[in-house]
């Protein structure tokens, strides 16, 4: 059974600093310890799932496998209506081809301008070292800005305005972003199962 409970130690399947932070900070709530990729020195996997989820479910199993421990991964990116969905699964290694985000977020935003529609994927796996896994899928619609605005978070947060909000992700606190972001979506079906497996059995 995919049980974690409070004291646990997790391993987040990320090298991303950005992503580590935030996950750390979701978790903290359920009383996890979260220690991450980067500081254990493993190595990265590569990436050959054909959607998020079967990513997320190899970077998880390989950080499960390699440690010992439960472990957490989650693969991510940004779809953009007029781009049929890119660059999607492929989001970081776009930007790394366009020259960085600063290029990557030109290109999307001039791709836009007829359609400017865009949302955010996580698919969020949790491994158990016996090769269990349960999968979570989040999503955030918004609309890509017309110019980057504001200097938090990360990768294409500059751009991507979230519905119902004026700001960019990149304008709101941590705090904001953490209640409507894929990564919050996702975490919190996490949440809710791992909580519905410690529910105390009925008194009949
Ligand atoms: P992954 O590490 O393979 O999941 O790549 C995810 C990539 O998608 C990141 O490097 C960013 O480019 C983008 N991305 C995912 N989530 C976010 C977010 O919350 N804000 C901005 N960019 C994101």
């Amino acid at each position: 059974m995919l049980r974690l409970n409070p004291g646990s130690t997790l391993v987040i399947a990320t090298h991303n600093q950005g992503k580590r932070q935030e996950f750390a900070t979701l978790l903290a709530p359920a009383g996890i310890i979260c220690t991450d990729a980067a500081a254990l020195n493993l190595a990265e996997p590569e990436e050959t799932g054909v959607d998020f989820a079967a990513n997320a479910q190899i970077k998880a199993r390989s950080a499960a496998r390699a440690t010992g421990l439960a472990a957490l991964a989650d693969d991510s990116g940004l779809s953009v209506a007029a781009l049929g969905g890119a660059p999607g699964l492929r989001s970081a290694r776009f930007a790394q081809e366009c020259g960085g985000y600063t290029e990557a977020m030109a290109r999307v935003i001039g791709a836009s301008r007829g359609d400017n529609r865009a949302w955010f994927t996580c698919a969020l796996c949790l491994a158990l070292p016996t090769g269990e896994t349960a999968t979570y899928l989040g999503f955030c619609h918004g609309i890509i800005a017309e110019q980057p605005r504001g200097t938090s978070g990360f990768g294409y947060d500059p751009i991507f305005v979230p519905s119902g909000q004026t700001a960019s992700f990149a304008e709101l606190s941590a705090d904001q972003k953490h209640q409507i972001s894929h990564r919050a979506r996702a975490i919190r079906q996490l949440l809710a199962m791992l909580s519905a497996l410690n529910q105390p059995a009925a008194p009949y």
